[in-house]
């Protein structure tokens, strides 16, 4: 996050470079590094792959991804020249242990001797064990910085596969030499949750139960699964969003304030979360927790198929592509607080957002007989900023009260395009800060605080699975676990405000 600028000169080998992240991701986000000075000097990237590409056909490849996905783009031909003269393919198969062997021989050459070495696995997790092993018996990696491991998720599917990862790593690494990403971690919206909470006093005395009666936490998408069906069989939202990017989000924002920004300091106080969160005995399950799949509808006004028709689906999946679940987090700070979290694909709307439900005015004198309470909305996608929601009087004779919405937007507010998160994160790496991270234990105590859930639906081949149109936002059961409780879920502000604001300009 913050930190030394001066960075080592550094090789980024990338596992798996003929694929999707590379070509949207990982090259594009290195690629406006480089467009604004922020790579070190020498650097280089090596593509490893078993597709036949060569340094030429690779940079094609790479090129076309940069076009279309990197901020910067390619204005000048010699920006483009100088980058791609950093990058080389070469063809690998990910059990041949001499390609390894010669691999770590090239990189003790001339200035790679000395330099940074990012090993980055953006490959099937099927492949993580044995690339980790092999590198492990070309060279004793273990304690020394100048190499780094960088693992993709899905880290594990469950606590024990997760576990099994760890240990291989740590066999190899030293736990300051392994990034996991879990790529909300680098949003800018994401970190600004602890600037916002911790830079301000007036947030503290009231983020807490006497004051917020729930949190909701929506990160709907539109899209389906598309051409990832047959990765995302093998997920599920669960596995997919709750377990890391939802979670991720809780722990920031019930964590205790930290003592400083240091990324031990933070990792502790977000697996502090963790663990307060009440254990879900496998009989709570139906009660807290909901899954679904979406049928096909209409999003955005196209007609779309529903899960079980998409390409590399089975016909009788009950994989979800909807789940939501209520929290609680037995601690000082938030006892009796619910915390609902909720994900799916074909939803109506793409929203990722943090929404703090205040509690009512104990005592109002104004003649409405409900006032709606205060709420606090962190904007995380596509929207990016933050709305408070707040009472007003409507300009008349008569004292009428009217939500009224103070919204800041990032993107108005600083006139600048955030960096993508992969930026942040491959800087993070390059610099050696391990803050935006998952840590093993942060990890593992994700996939504990699921257990109950992963089994439950994993064994129960019976019940019939609850449904969605795709475009809507989730099924009636997600809407009978809130509103049990008395409550329902928030629509995300930017509707909010543009339904309002609608309403607002008909009366005019
Ligand atoms: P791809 O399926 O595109 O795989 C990446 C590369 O790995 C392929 O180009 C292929 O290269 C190699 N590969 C694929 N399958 C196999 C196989 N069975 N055996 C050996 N090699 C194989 O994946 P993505 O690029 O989409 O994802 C890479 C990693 O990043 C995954 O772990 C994924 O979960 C994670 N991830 C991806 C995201 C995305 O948006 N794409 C988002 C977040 C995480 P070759 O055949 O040339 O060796």
């Amino acid at each position: 996050m913050v930190g030394d600028l001066s960075i080592k000169p550094t090789v980024i080998c990338i596992f798996g470079a003929s694929g999707d992240l590379a070509q949207r991701k990982i090259i594009p986000a290195i690629y406006d590094l480089f467009m604004n000075d922020l790579l070190p000097d020498p650097f280089c990237i090596i593509g490893l792959a078993r597709t036949s590409l060569g340094d030429d056909g690779f940079r094609q490849q790479l090129r076309s991804g940069v076009e279309k996905f990197s901020r910067s783009g390619i204005h000048k031909e010699e920006d483009w020249d100088k980058f791609a003269s950093a990058v080389t393919y070469s063809k690998l198969d990910y059990q041949d242990s001499t390609i390894y062997k010669s691999l770590l021989e090239q990189l003790d050459q001339g200035w790679q001797k000395s330099a940074t070495k990012i090993f980055y696995l953006a490959t099937p997790p099927t492949l993580f064990e044995p690339i980790v092993k092999q590198l492990g018996q070309s060279r004793i990696l273990h304690g020394n910085d100048q190499y780094r491991i960088v693992i993709e998720k899905p880290f594990g599917r469950d606590l024990e596969s997760a576990q099994e990862l760890n240990k291989i790593l740590a066999d190899v690494f030293d736990e300051s030499q392994t990034y996991r990403i879990d790529h909300y971690l680098g949003k800018e919206t994401v970190q600004n949750i602890l600037a916002f909470r911790f830079a301000n006093a007036m947030w503290e005395p009231i983020w807490n139960r006497s004051y917020i009666n729930h949190v909701q936490i929506t990160v709907a998408e539109q899209v389906g699964v598309g051409r990832r069906g047959g990765y995302y069989e093998n997920a599920g939202a669960l596995r997919d969003m709750i377990q890391n990017h939802l979670l991720q989000l809780m722990c920031l924002v019930a964590m205790e304030p930290p003592t400083s920004f240091n990324a031990e300091e933070i990792r502790n106080k977000k697996v502090d979360v963790l663990h307060a969160i009440r254990p879900i005995t496998t009989e709570d399950v139906a009660k807290v927790a909901v899954r679904a799949q979406y049928v096909s509808g209409v999003v955005d006004g196209k007609h779309v198929p529903g899960y079980l028709e998409e390409e590399n689906v089975a016909a009788d999946s009950r994989t979800e592509t909807f789940a939501a679940i209520k929290f609680y987090i037995d601690n000082w700070r938030w006892q009796g607080v619910p915390f609902y979290l909720r994900t799916g694909k074909c939803m109506g709307a793409r929203a990722s957002e943090i929404s703090l439900q205040f509690r009512p005015v104990p005592h109002h004198p104004f003649s409405e007989k409900v006032i709606q309470p205060n709420r606090l909305a962190i904007q995380i996608a596509p929207e990016e900023g933050i709305m408070l929601r707040t009472q007003a009087k409507e300009p008349g004779p008569v004292m009428k009260i009217k939500p009224v919405e103070m919204h800041y937007s990032y993107n108005e507010v600083f006139q600048v395009s955030s960096p993508e998160a992969y930026e942040t994160l491959l800087l993070d790496i390059m610099r050696g800060d391990p803050g935006l991270f998952m840590r093993s234990d942060q990890v593992e105590m994700a996939w504990t605080v699921l257990g109950s859930i992963l089994e439950t639906w994993q064994n129960d081949r019976e019940n019939p699975l609850p449904s969605y149109v795709a475009g809507e936002w989730g099924p009636q059961e997600a809407e009978n676990l809130i509103t049990a409780d008395g409550r329902e879920w928030l629509k995300p502000a930017c509707l909010e405000c543009e339904i309002r604001k609608e309403g607002s300009d008909g009366n005019d």
